[in-house]
């Protein structure tokens, strides 16, 4: 089985008429959502096997992971960066796979640091990543220009913490990572936790109370059906209603409003003033209606949905040798013909397998 899907290379005439009325920055899609963040897998590869992401039987020896000259260079990354911020990206955020496994990430992070927005500003550097590497590598990356981590964890339990992780990997040592990436100033750092039913849903307020206690902000993330390999059903979702709900009725909650359009977390804070929780509801609660995101896979695709099937070919295009006016205009090109709203379909489509869709592992989350 591949986990990768079809590749598309050439532009509709209709993206090609549009680019002609594009304005010098900033780029709206045709349901007038600015491109706002990008997101970017440097790897496929994980040491994790979470069994909602990767899960061993399909992610097993044998799996076709991509071979390094599949993988986008730093400089080719770096071009594709600069052109997304000319655009009005930003943030930018560093996924995988797990990012910390590409050799000389630090090396990325510097060049991503040194990039402008249209005006001046440097864009925001983030990275989500299981912490396993962390503890060694947090200074370096502060050092490189990195803002801000985002820690996944999805149980304080260090039997059920390896158990989902699927390696055997102890809880301690990402707990140790998130304090190494305090310490060197990698903050707010954020936490993420996948809450599944029957998996780790009796762990809500007991993550909440230890996060919060560390003035550590958690975001819980509905488990979502990206991907195919992971056997996704509704049942084992756990409503984002749901998990406010129990932690209200241990430490009183009240919402606090969106920071900026485009967020995906919807937050809470507690009301003694102890910090704050978000939660990311993709299934009871669409949110696509001012997604700005956009996502590059690490052998170059671009998808404009967390649940496309297609992918641009940036790669080729790069590697054909476009200047970087041609790249820039191509990227607006496939903003401005997006019209995704997964989410807010969901609930409509037919109750039958749907057919295979891009995994989380590949396009990074
Ligand atoms: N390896 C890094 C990590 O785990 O943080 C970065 C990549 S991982 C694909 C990004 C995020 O996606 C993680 O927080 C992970 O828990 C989340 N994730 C993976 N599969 C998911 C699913 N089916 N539903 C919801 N979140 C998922
Ligand atoms: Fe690896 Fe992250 Fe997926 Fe877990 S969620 S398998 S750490 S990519
Ligand atoms: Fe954005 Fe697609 Fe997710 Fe909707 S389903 S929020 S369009 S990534």
């Amino acid at each position: 089985m591949t986990a990768r899907s079809r590749v598309v290379t050439t532009l509709p005439m209709r993206a090609r008429a549009r680019a002609a009325q594009l304005p010098s920055t900033g780029v709206r899609d045709t349901r007038d959502r600015a491109l706002r963040d990008l997101r970017i897998s440097v790897t496929d590869r994980c040491n994790f096997r979470c069994v909602y992401c990767m899960p061993k039987e399909i992610f097993g020896r044998d799996y076709a992971f991509m071979e390094r000259s599949e993988l986008l260079s730093f400089e080719e990354i770096e071009r594709l960066a600069a052109a997304a911020v000319s655009l009005g990206v930003d943030t930018l955020r560093i996924t995988g796979g797990e990012p910390l496994l590409r050799r000389g990430i630090e090396d990325l992070i510097a060049r991503l640091a040194a990039l402008r927005t249209p005006d001046g500003r440097r864009p925001n550097l983030a990275l989500t990543t299981n912490g396993s590497a962390l503890r060694v590598k947090a200074a370096a990356l502060k050092t490189a220009g990195l803002d801000r981590v985002t820690v996944s964890i999805d149980s304080l339990d260090d039997a059920r913490f390896q158990a989902i992780n699927d390696v055997n990997f102890p809880v301690s040592r990402v707990l140790d990572g998130i304090a190494a990436a305090a310490d060197a100033g990698l903050g707010p750092i954020k936490v993420n936790a996948v809450i599944t039913r029957g998996i780790n849903d009796d762990e809500i307020v007991p993550l909440a109370r230890y996060f919060r206690d560390r003035g550590t902000t958690l975001r819980f993330i509905e488990y979502m059906d990206v991907g195919s390999s992971n056997g996704w059903v509704l049942d084992e979702v756990v409503p984002s209603a749901e998990i406010v709900a129990m932690i209200n009725a241990v430490f009183p909650l009240e919402p606090v409003a969106a920071s900026r359009p485009g967020e995906t977390a919807k937050r809470w804070r507690y009301r003694d003033g102890s910090g704050e929780i978000g939660v990311i509801s993709s299934v009871t609660s669409a949110f696509c209606g001012d997604c700005s995101r956009a996502r590059v896979s690490a052998d170059g695709k671009l998808y404009t949905c967390l649940f496309a099937r297609e992918g641009f070919d940036l790669r080729a295009l790069i590697r054909s040798g476009v200047d970087d006016a041609e790249l820039r205009a191509t990227l607006a090109r496939l903003w401005s013909v997006r019209d995704d709203r997964y989410s807010e379909l969901r609930a409509s489509l037919p109750n039958v397998p749907q057919p295979e869709r891009i995994e989380m592992s590949y396009i990074g989350g």
